[in-house]
């Protein structure tokens, strides 16, 4: 288990060092802000949404780590699904963080976002790894509005 929870804090360095996606796409036709005040994090998503898909994601902000390589691994995952797909990717990775009954393996569909179930035995921590996925649904359902996690 501590070399599972030492490749985890790879993958994770590894996003927050060299975020990808980290641009705003010109055709994006969605956009939401995110602020995270407990830790200062501050992001916006970008989407191009045509036709019911992901066709492109970018993000920009500033953040700690773990807010960074979430939004990072965040429009990896994304990129190309639908958006009901994305809606239940954000409730799996929503549910992992912070429901009481989350399974103690994450749902294989997480895929790699799986790197961050850690991050429910920090709960400060947890507004940090699911900022950029609550600015994605604002951005999904297009409200004109920033996004706060408190
Ligand atoms: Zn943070």
């Amino acid at each position: 288990m501590s070399d599972l929870r030492e490749l985890y804090q790879e993958v994770i360095l590894d996003h927050s060092k060299r975020p990808r996606n980290l641009c705003h796409p010109d055709r994006a036709n969605r956009s939401a802000d995110g602020h995270n005040p407990l830790c200062g994090d501050r992001i916006t998503v970008y989407l191009v949404i045509e036709d019911d898909l992901v066709r492109d994601v970018g993000f920009e902000g500033s953040g700690c780590a773990i807010s960074t390589a979430s939004a990072s691994m965040m429009t990896e995952a994304i990129k190309g699904r639908s958006v009901a797909e994305v809606d239940r990717l954000f409730h799996l990775f929503h549910d992992m963080l912070t429901s009481r009954d989350a399974p103690v393996l994450p749902p294989a569909e997480l895929d790699k976002l799986a790197v961050f179930s850690g991050v429910r035995e920090f709960p400060v921590r947890v507004k940090c790894a699911t900022l950029a996925w609550h600015t994605l649904r604002a951005a999904l359902e297009d409200v004109a509005k920033t996004v706060s996690t408190e």
